[in-house]
């Protein structure tokens, strides 16, 4: 680590699995993931997503405790033997190794030396025994009481804060002088012994106490001095005595900080409110300094507790400060996990804001990509312009060569038919002509025989006659042939018309084909168009995701963490969260808000029916990290988002879509109303359950869980949800057993039972629970105690709720509740449900009368 004057260094350490968590978390992933390299830890939100976070050092499960002294103390050690004053800090969970860090004696191996005695080392090596001093005090902070650990007896030191330099001294402390490193490992031990160690359910050698470890280190520079100009030749002692000496102070203060873990979580029961508030006090003091001095605040609370006080040069002034925040890797404990983390970020920025460099690459990638995408669509635009040009010029050019071939045959088939017609005339009037002729030949060849011998004449005549018929029959025959032959000759004619006419007609059919072909490749080009522009859409929507992260780590670190249902569930951040973002609607924010326009939310809800699956995959993403923004929400479902993510739910089978999108809804579904209405109205429920049905992985169902919850907490759609199975579906989730899961199935049943006692009381709910009704009551009373408590919370109010109307009492008797609530009123550690379930008992004469019975004292 390279120290920047005054700003607090941290680093983070990951505690490798322990024997218990390689057993019970075998099958989760850690929920972080480092990357020592760069210097970052990601913090899993979900399955598919989660939040990155840089440090001035990120330490591995692996990470010897040579290389953390060394990372981390060295640098503080160096300036504290140069006169600064110094301060090494571990905060983190109970349990995740700061003490391992920090205070390992490593007698048993020493590999294992922790901070304290390693500095020492380092202090002992660099000082001159004849002229330097080094002296300790080791003390412990526990509800706001300062006890000296090497002198068990002396248990209320108080802080001296020198008026003119705002120099803060512990004067009642015992001061022991260290000569050499044994008998300081020695002091260790003894001091070690009367810490007080409160058990806690976490870890038994947890502690709820601060152990602060102080190590003043005096140095007479003109010893080293003197040494050199006695190598020199000079005689030491002249010089001693003719030089004033001059003293170099400083001060190493080793903190290590109770549990960072809220009070009642480590199970440290036996307390006052008053007790846990002052064991907290210090602790959560410290936090709001940090706050302070991240944000630059004008008022920094510093004398809010003893523990501010004593640190008030750790922060700013001449300290150097280096923080080491110890983390665990299970997923169980993701929320402490997450604060943890979140203090490290801001206590980064004590002093100085260092901004993640990302944010400004984030902008050169936008702009480049903008620029990139400018260029597209020009040289797109211009192609496509160029296309149809060619397309016009082709089908003109087409559409002229089948008029012209049209004209051409018709004028062709015209002069042919008045060819033969023609023909046909003429030889009609060469037959009438002919004809003319025989008949006038006949009638001559009448009037010559005359009619003078009558007999002979006749026979004569009829011989006459005879052969003259015949020689006009073999004429007209003749005629007759020819006319078969001008016949035939016509109907070839015809033939070859008719085959000249199909030829056109296929050369018309060729054309027609062309223009076909040449329409396809304008639709194919067009499709090509769509695919671009989409491809431009998705690259735009990715670059919404990336900005998007990219703000969301930046508010992360302003402020710590964002409010969404995603990775809110469960969390215990918001004791941390500090809502106020300064500059809003500047910087990347805007660039989000302009590139969201240009991508345009339709757009994005389109590609959710892309038929490519990985788009709908990317989309569903976008829209669910939209969805988690509550800013985002009325603008998706006014442009029908809604909607398209009920239908995604109907119709995809991937179950990583529908866990997206199940997500989606339960986000939108979180508060508004409207929303909820909407996704009732458009069978959400029963898109739900089918979902709920087919999942088979947790988070899925935790997902839907999670929507159906949500809608279980809206008076107007109880009948129409229970109507639609929504209670079915709910209570078939809990075969699941993952206790996220169970945790939003007993939020639901609980949202649900408080709608319903809300509609007794009105009275427009008369009847039996509908939770009783649907088979809900066996699964409520198995888990009203169990040991995960989000789920007994849900439940146990949710067993308050059902009994306050007397309708449901008899059932609850029979099925076993009554002695949930008989425990819930007794033991519960929430005051308010405690109250609320004895009220409940009390009120009821069936409950009453069922005790007297069992003769339960109530
Ligand atoms: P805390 O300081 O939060 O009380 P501890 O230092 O007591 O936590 O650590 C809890 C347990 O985890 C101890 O048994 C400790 O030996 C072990 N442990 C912590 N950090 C490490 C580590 N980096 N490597 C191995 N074991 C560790
Ligand atoms: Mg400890």
């Amino acid at each position: 680590m390279v120290f920047v004057s005054g700003r607090v260094r941290v680093a983070v350490r990951l505690r490798p699995r322990n024997a218990e968590e390689l057993v019970a978390d075998a099958d989760f992933a850690d929920c972080v993931e480092l990357q020592p390299e760069l210097k970052r830890l990601k913090l899993r939100k979900n399955n598919w997503d989660s939040d990155t976070y840089e440090f001035d050092e990120v330490l591995t499960e692996f990470a010897s405790q040579k290389r953390v002294y060394e990372v981390v103390a060295k640098p503080v050690v160096e300036s504290v033997l140069d006169g600064y004053n110094g301060t090494v800090m571990a905060y983190g969970q109970t349990g995740t190794g700061k003490t391992f860090t920090l205070g390992r004696l490593g007698e048993e191996d020493t590999a294992y030396r922790g901070i304290m005695v390693r500095s020492m080392e380092d202090i002992l090596a660099n000082i001159s025994p004849e002229t330097d001093s080094v002296s300790v005090s080791y003390l412990q902070l526990y509800m706001e009481t300062i006890q000296d650990l090497l002198d068990p007896a002396n248990d209320n030191i108080s802080i001296v804060e020198d008026p003119k330099t705002g120099d803060v001294s512990l004067p009642g402390a015992t001061l022991v002088e260290v000569r050499d490193q044994q008998s300081f490992v020695e002091l260790l031990r003894f001091g070690e012994a009367h810490r007080f160690a409160a058990n806690t359910k976490l870890n038994t050698e947890s502690s709820r106490s601060h152990a602060i470890l102080m190590v003043h280190v005096k140095r007479s520079i003109k010893g080293r001095e003197s040494s050199i100009l006695s190598e020199n030749g000079n005689t030491s002692h002249l010089v001693k005595s003719f030089k004033p000496s001059l003293v170099r102070k400083g001060k190493l203060v080793v903190v290590d900080l109770a549990g960072s873990e809220r009070i009642d979580k480590s199970g440290s029961e036996g307390h006052t409110l008053e007790e846990a508030k002052s064991i907290n006090l210090s602790l959560s003091a410290l936090g709001k300094c940090i706050n302070a001095l991240a944000e630059n605040s004008a008022h920094v609370p510093v004398r809010d507790s003893k523990l501010t006080r004593l640190l008030r040069d750790s922060f700013g002034g001449t300290a150097r400060t280096s923080l080491v925040v110890t983390i665990g890797p299970s997923p169980r404990h993701r929320g402490e996990t997450a604060s943890t983390i979140m203090f490290g970020q801001r206590a980064m920025k004590v002093e100085n804001m260092v901004k993640i460099k990302e944010e400004f690459d984030y902008k050169g990638l936008a702009r480049r990509l903008d620029i990139q995408l400018d260029k597209l669509i020009s040289e797109h635009e211009r192609q496509q312009k160029a296309f149809e040009d060619e397309i016009e010029r082709i089908t003109i050019d087409a559409q002229h060569r089948i008029s012209e071939a049209e004209k051409s045959y018709a004028d062709a088939l015209e002069k042919e038919r008045l060819k033969y017609q023609r023909d046909y005339m003429e030889s009609i009037k060469n037959l009438e002509e002919q004809w003319a002729i025989d008949q006038k030949k006949h009638c001559n060849d009448r009037i010559g025989s005359g009619p003078k011998d009558g007999c002979l004449d006749k026979t004569c005549n009829r011989e006459g006659s005879s052969a003259s018929i015949s020689e006009e029959v073999a004429e007209v025959k003749k005629a007759l042939e020819n006319e078969i032959c001008l016949r035939k000759a016509a109907e070839e004619e015809v033939n070859n018309l008719k085959s000249q006419l199909v030829q056109w007609k296929r050369s018309e059919a060729a054309g027609n084909a062309e223009i076909i072909k040449l329409r396809k490749m304008l639709e194919d080009e067009a499709h090509q168009k769509v695919k671009l522009e989409e491809e431009i859409t998705i690259l735009r929507s990715q670059l919404l995701q990336l900005s998007f992260e990219a703000e969301e780590t930046r508010r992360s670190l302003d402020r710590g963490g964002s409010g969404k249902f995603l990775n809110g569930l469960g969390s215990l951040m918001s004791q941390v969260r500090h809502p106020h973002l300064k500059d809003p609607g500047n910087g990347p924010k805007a660039s989000i808000a302009k590139l969201f326009e240009q991508v345009g939310l339709q757009k994005i809800l389109s590609l959710l029916e892309s038929e490519d699956a990985d788009v709908r995959i990317h989309a569903v993403k976008v829209v669910a990290n939209l969805a988690a923004e509550e800013a985002n929400q009325e603008k998706i479902v006014e442009a029908g988002g809604l909607t398209s993510l009920l239908m995604l739910l109907r119709s995809s089978e991937d179950e990583m879509i529908c866990r997206v999108a199940a997500g989606a809804i339960a986000n939108l579904a979180m508060s508004a109303e409207t929303n909820q209405e909407l996704i009732m109205a458009q069978g959400g429920i029963s898109l739900l359950s089918m979902t709920a049905a087919d999942a088979e992985d947790p988070q899925t169902l935790r997902m839907v869980a999670g929507a159906i919850a949500n809608l279980c907490g809206n008076d107007k759609l109880q009948t129409k949800l229970r109507g639609e199975g929504g209670i079915k579906a709910l209570l078939g989730m809990v075969r699941c057993g993952h206790p996220d899961v169970l945790a939003q199935v007993a939020r639901g049943i609980a949202n649900f039972a408080k709608c319903e006692s809300r509609a007794s009381t009105q009275g427009s709910k008369t009847g039996r629970s509908f939770l009783i009704d649907d088979g809900a009551l066996p699964w409520i009373v198995q888990n009203a105690n169990n040991e995960a408590s989000p789920i007994r919370r849900h439940i146990e109010l949710a067993l308050c709720h059902l009994a306050q109307h007397e309708v449901n009492a008899k059932d609850m008797i029979s099925g076993g509740a009554l002695w949930e609530l008989v425990r819930i009123s007794r033991d519960c550690s929430r005051e308010d449900i405690r109250n609320l379930a004895q009220r409940t008992l009390t009120s009821s004469p069936t409950f009453q009368a069922e005790m007297r019975r069992l003769r339960i004292e109530f």
